[in-house]
């Protein structure tokens, strides 16, 4: 996926790798002064990294061409195809990024395009390297019954997940969170919840969670308290787990991000999606660390809405240095135009991420937070480790964390191979 304009791409074994090509490179990207240059050793380095996402919406993921394609399924004219189908690089607020959410990825409409779309995102995590996926959607007023949308993604899921076996010979779990929208009723929230439980009783079933998802600034957690409630009651008995987007934006109208991550907590959220505002609390921030509450971390995604201003002026290395629970997930690997390969390039080269032990940790946590069973997570979190051991028997990847991911390395280490 085309990150930054001046890299041209290579074909390696895993995921499309990129290259700076220096001054005489393609078009400038508007988005140059907020990204580094990451030497090829590191990326391929990253690359191989055995990764989670927990944190992706299946719309905001789906590869552009696609939707054009859906666009063109739909009913939209050629014209009107070329005038939708567009997304900025960066966004005032997060307002302003839901405004085009709202036109773009929602376009993944019937069944059959729900299930191209879950292959396609499913495909590309594999070939970075993906060991655990979580995959998030709403899945009401779309183009066919909840039923069978929830049908198409969960095959899908199994379909990509034996052809990212057979094709590079590891496990990747895959499971699906059914979405609520925060701009929604309580009616529809309600009515997601019922049917996120009712369907994940069904034999084979990969849903193994709720999220509360939209604008924290104009629709308080309070709406949808009835719809959390019943998964508290309903849905985790029978294993489901409840995550809540809260804590993105520092002001939520009356509400603070760190009330917004209060209340999702009080109403039984046992993940917070971004959650970066906890920093800004004392107690709460106490509260996190010692419940190891899970925090999925979208950094690139929180610069692009302008949560915060760079990559540099990100919580996350504070955040892992306290002992908090933060795994990494792009959020929307197409509207926020990034893989984690690049986007843990970018963590590297603004000093987010500076040792080999913080990458392995960022997986650790994402495993042990993932909604899996006790002995899926068992597996996987043997898996990653079998991982990481090949990669550290590996000379070369020996010499490249060797110099680039020690905690001693100089601030500067860009000088080194500029
Ligand atoms: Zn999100």
């Amino acid at each position: 996926m085309p990150l930054n304009a001046g890299f041209q791409t290579i074909q390696l074994p895993f995921a499309p790798l990129l290259v700076f090509s220096g001054r005489h490179g393609r078009k400038r990207d508007p988005n140059a002064d907020l990204k580094e240059p990451v030497p090829l050793a590191v990326q391929r380095l990253f690359n191989a990294v055995p990764k989670t996402e927990l944190h992706l919406h299946l719309g905001g993921s789906t590869p552009l061409p696609l939707l054009r394609q859906f666009m063109k399924e739909n009913g939209l004219s050629r014209k009107e195809v070329s005038k939708v189908a567009k997304v900025s690089d960066r966004f005032v607020d997060l307002d302003d990024f839901l405004t085009t959410y709202y036109k773009v990825p929602a376009h993944v409409k019937t069944p059959d395009q729900f299930y191209r779309a879950t292959r396609a995102v499913v495909a590309e995590a594999a070939a970075e390297n993906v060991r655990v996926l979580e995959v998030r959607t709403s899945i009401l007023k779309k183009g066919g019954a909840p039923e069978a949308i929830v049908a198409a993604v969960e095959r899908a899921l199994k379909d990509g997940l034996q052809a990212a076996k057979v094709h590079y010979g590891f496990e990747m779990l895959g499971s699906l969170i059914i979405l609520a929208q925060r701009a929604g009723t309580p009616e529809d929230s309600l009515e997601s919840a019922r049917l996120a439980v009712e369907l994940s009783r069904k034999p084979g079933s990969l849903i193994r969670g709720f999220d509360l998802a939209g604008s924290e600034g104009q629709h308080s957690v309070d709406k949808h308290a009835a719809a959390l409630r019943y998964i508290q009651t309903y849905g985790k008995p029978q294993g489901l787990g409840l995550t809540v987007h809260a804590g993105e934006t520092p002001m939520s109208d009356q509400l603070s991000g760190v009330d917004s991550i209060k209340k999702a907590l009080a109403l039984g959220a046992d993940r917070i999606g971004h959650g970066i505002q906890l920093m800004q609390d004392p107690e709460l921030l106490a509260y996190s660390q010692v419940a190891r509450l899970p925090i999925e971390l979208c950094p690139w995604s929180n610069v692009q809405i302008q949560a915060v201003k760079g990559y540099g002026d990100h919580p996350l290395k504070e955040m892992l240095s306290k002992g908090l629970n933060v795994s990494l997930s792009t959020d929307n690997r197409m509207m926020s135009k990034i893989t984690l390969t690049e986007q843990l390039g970018q963590l590297w080269a603004h000093h987010q991420v500076t040792s080999w032990d913080e990458i392995k940790q960022l997986t650790r946590n994402g495993v042990n937070a993932a909604f899996l069973t006790p002995m899926e997570k068992t597996r996987a979190l043997k898996n990653v480790e079998a991982a990481f051991a090949a990669i550290e028997q590996n000379p070369l990847n020996q010499r490249t964390i060797a110099r680039y991911l020690n905690n001693n390395a100089p601030k500067k280490r860009l000088n080194q191979f500029a």
